[in-house]
């Protein structure tokens, strides 16, 4: 499998490549050469297998540049229960919520920093060693988080030979629970750097530091965001597995289909399921779930793309979500115009001189190849979903998940199970908890002592070169 970019003017590469690299060179994101085709046939044998079992279908498809025995060993030692906090990897949890019986939570967060970036990034952390010890060589990873991407990078990569971490978050807009996660880590080969500004502006100043290919270069500068493909890889074993685990143990497989919901952000974790989609995978409806921060549910429902600016990105209660300019949308952009490189770039060319760019001529094509829906969640739904879900099932949401229950709960119906990615568990998000049903949830116990140790984050102005200075001084 070769990899190309977007925008069409990469060389394409092999995934060991675009795994270290992960913007292309042009600017674009890189993207499969073709996406493998799954048949029914094949699917109904996967089911019954265990998680890294299915990840090892999955991968190969697109990674096939490590031989496949020492992907096996990557994949067993990632995906184990010395890793991740349940026997199942992902588990299914089903439910009874508004009289649909089945409901399921698509149990993603389950990992060391229990949110659902865990998935894709302890695979990350495995394959860098791998690939870097192989070629004898060194990089330092360049990223910025919301919250949840920093913390599950910095705990994949921390102690890693060959790797430091250079990690941007927005000062004082993260939950105190994901500081403490990130900030107390003290591994000399994680740095958190507390820039004063918003995820967006974070987003851009990586974005700045990966256009100036001679500092690139010379700092060995690699990347761990959502727009490194290697994370999606991972992220669509999961859809693959929440089909087979639910698929009922007899012929009716044939027909079955589910439905999917997914808290978004970037776009990333929904574009897997796109991805796995167009690979075969019996997926009913793709449903955006938004938070205040809507516009992926605008586009959706008007066809016209306007990103807005980090002055016009809210904070919210579900701050992992907080993204006007949803990196991974672009790839979405690219397979719906049939991987035209050209016409994407005429598109992005508008959105640099319009700011928005108008695709309601697809709007059919979105709805009859992808069936993709969008709804939006505001902070009161979000309350009341995590006290209307806890009445009704004594279970408590995080609340990104909240907002793709809420979602969910606009398309369900009675036959096609409904499955929400729970991108995050409830103890991290402690007084939104608090303000819905009275108490925070409990903080599971092997976090018991984190909140009082010391963090260690040095702050740092919205600025390109005050960055770009640090990581000089310390890579
Ligand atoms: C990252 C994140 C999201 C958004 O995922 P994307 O892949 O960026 O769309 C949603 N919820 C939580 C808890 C997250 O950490």
């Amino acid at each position: 499998m070769k990899y190309i970019s977007t925008r069409g003017g990469a060389q394409p590469a092999e995934f060991c490549d675009i795994l270290i690299e992960g913007l292309a060179s042009d600017g674009g994101l890189y993207v499969p050469e073709s996406i493998p085709k799954i048949d029914i046939t094949t699917l109904n044998s996967w089911v019954g297998l265990s998680y890294p079992e299915m990840a090892m279908e999955i991968l190969p498809l697109y990674i096939t540049d490590i031989p496949k025995e020492d992907l096996s060993k990557i994949v067993n030692n990632t995906y184990n229960q010395s890793v991740f906090n349940n026997a199942d990897i992902v588990p299914l949890k089903k439910f009874t919520f508004k009289g649909k019986e089945n409901f399921y939570l698509l149990g993603l967060s389950e990992g060391p920093t229990i949110a659902f970036k865990d998935l894709p990034m302890q695979l990350l952390g495995n394959l860098f060693e791998y690939v870097l010890s192989k070629r004898n060589t060194h990089v330092n990873i360049l990223g910025s988080t919301s919250g949840d991407t920093g913390s599950a990078a910095e705990y994949a990569f921390k102690g890693k030979k060959g790797v430091q971490v250079f990690m941007l978050s927005p000062y004082g807009r993260m939950s105190e629970f994901q500081k403490s996660q990130m900030y107390t880590l003290e591994d000399p080969n994680i740095h958190n750097l507390s820039v004063k500004g918003v995820f967006d502006e974070c987003q851009d100043i990586v974005k700045a530091i990966n256009g100036d290919l001679d500092f690139k270069k010379k700092h060995h500068i690699a990347a761990v965001n959502s727009i490194n493909f290697a994370r999606i890889a991972a992220q669509i074993v999961y859809y693959f597995w929440a089909w087979c685990a639910s698929a009922p143990r007899d012929d009716e497989k044939t027909n079955y289909q589910i439905d999917i919901t997914v808290p978004t952000g970037n776009f990333g974790n929904i574009l897997a399921a796109q991805i796995a989609k167009m690979m075969g995978l019996p997926l009913r409806n793709l449903i955006v779930a938004t938070n205040e921060n809507n516009v992926l549910e605008d586009f959706f429902k008007s066809g016209v793309y306007k990103p807005r600016s980090p002055e016009q990105t809210y904070s919210t209660s579900s701050p992992s979500m907080d993204i006007s300019k949803a990196s991974n949308f672009e790839r979405f952009v690219y397979f719906l115009l049939d991987c035209n490189s050209e016409k994407l770039n005429e598109y992005w060319a508008k959105l640099s001189s319009d700011g928005s760019f108008d695709l309601s001529e697809y709007k059919d094509e979105i709805a009859l190849r992808y069936a993709f829906k969008a709804g939006m969640s505001s902070h009161q739904d979000r309350i009341a979903t995590i006290k209307g879900f806890y009445e009704q099932t004594a279970y408590t949401l995080d609340p990104h998940t909240a907002d793709g229950v809420k979602v969910a709960s606009e398309f369900m119906d009675t036959d096609t199970p409904m499955f929400v990615a729970e991108t995050a568990l409830a103890a991290k998000f402690g007084p939104t908890i608090a303000e819905a049903l009275g108490k925070p949830a409990a903080i599971p116990e092997r976090f018991a002592d984190l909140l009082d140790k010391k963090r260690h984050d040095i702050v740092m102005d919205n600025s390109v070169d005050a960055v770009k200075e640090y990581i000089a001084s310390h890579a």
